[in-house]
């Protein structure tokens, strides 16, 4: 019978292909935990004082995040707060929406809860059915998102905005605007944001080097709640091949995303230097105020179109 390399106890929930390790269950949470902290003081993502905000989906990722970072909160070294954006996708978010706030009120953690509906005036829903709609689901979703979570955590005075985006993530990110070209974007992929503007909070990624896998296991061993649930708009296809793609290489090659983005974060800093493009002098938008590159914020842009004005 396989024991653990750590305690010798069983069951082993955990093979670590890469390093051999096998671990049981105390063992594996213990190993996540320490992990994701080591990032945090590693890259000092969260300081003594800071108020992060979690962008709490309710899925796994930023489940796992909010468990992780409440253990800085519970003594007492950050505040902490959560943010559930309300994208209106019918049977599918209302129950993402339910499990985010359990998981705040069981940590006893505020929560704020917004709607697409509410700051742009439509459910995903009823963007995805609008006659003048000239982009993807994942467009409009992107954009919108970061617009609220942006102003919301600014409302709230936070200091930096925590996501849950894991290794898998990261991962795909890389490979995908690397194979497309797409070099600005590449330089804007890292651990923690560099904002251009004031009006930015900072965004981390504490779980960043947490395979997916990982992510899933850890929330069932802490009998966290989540949905599992896909949306339904799904990930846009090129994003997917190259996941998929990315899953199947590390079947036989387990250290594959790990050494990505190890690789990505050291040639970085050259690329940056090389590739930073022009530098966009940051305005604000003269509907709503936010940080800006044009007259109007992309945000903005898109709500005035979708309401035929453009
Ligand atoms: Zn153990
Ligand atoms: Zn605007």
């Amino acid at each position: 019978m396989k024991t653990c390399t750590k305690c010798g106890a069983t069951p082993v929930i955990i093979h670590r292909k890469a390093s051999g390790q096998m671990l049981c269950k105390d063992c594996f949470i213990e190993s996540a935990t320490e992990k994701v902290l080591k990032n945090i003081r590693r890259n000092k993502l969260i300081e003594r004082g800071d108020k992060v905000a979690v962008a709490l989906s309710g899925g796994k990722d930023s489940v796992m995040v909010l468990d992780i970072v409440n253990s800085l909160h519970e003594r007492n070294i950050i505040d902490l707060f959560a943010i559930t954006i309300d994208e209106g996708i019918g049977g599918y978010r209302k129950h993402g929406v339910e499990i985010a706030a359990k998981n705040a009120k069981k940590l006893g953690i505020d929560h704020r809860i917004a709607s697409f509906k509410d700051y742009f005036g439509k459910t995903l829903d009823e963007i995805m059915h609008n006659e003048s709609r000239q982009h993807g689901a994942c467009t409009y979703c992107g954009v919108f998102r970061r617009w609220i979570i942006n102003r919301v955590a600014r409302e709230e005075n936070a200091t930096k905005i925590a996501t849950g985006h894991n290794l898998d993530d990261e991962t795909e990110a890389i490979l995908m605007n690397y194979l497309e070209g797409n070099i600005d974007n590449l330089t804007r992929i890292g651990v923690k944001s560099e904002p251009k503007n004031d009006k930015f909070t900072i965004k981390i990624k504490p779980i960043r080097e947490i395979p997916e896998k990982e992510v899933a296991l850890y929330v069932i061993a802490r009998e966290l709640d989540v949905h599992f649930d896909e949306c339904p708009y799904s990930r846009e296809s090129f994003r997917g091949e190259v996941g998929r793609f990315v899953k199947e290489l590390s079947a036989n090659h387990p250290t594959i995303m790990y050494s990505t983005l190890k690789g990505f974060d050291k040639i970085k800093p050259a690329i940056k230097k090389e590739f930073s493009g022009k530098k966009v002098n940051m305005g604000n938008c003269i509907q709503c105020g936010e940080p800006a590159s044009h007259e109007l914020c992309r945000a903005c842009l898109f709500a005035k179109s979708l309401n035929g004005e453009q």
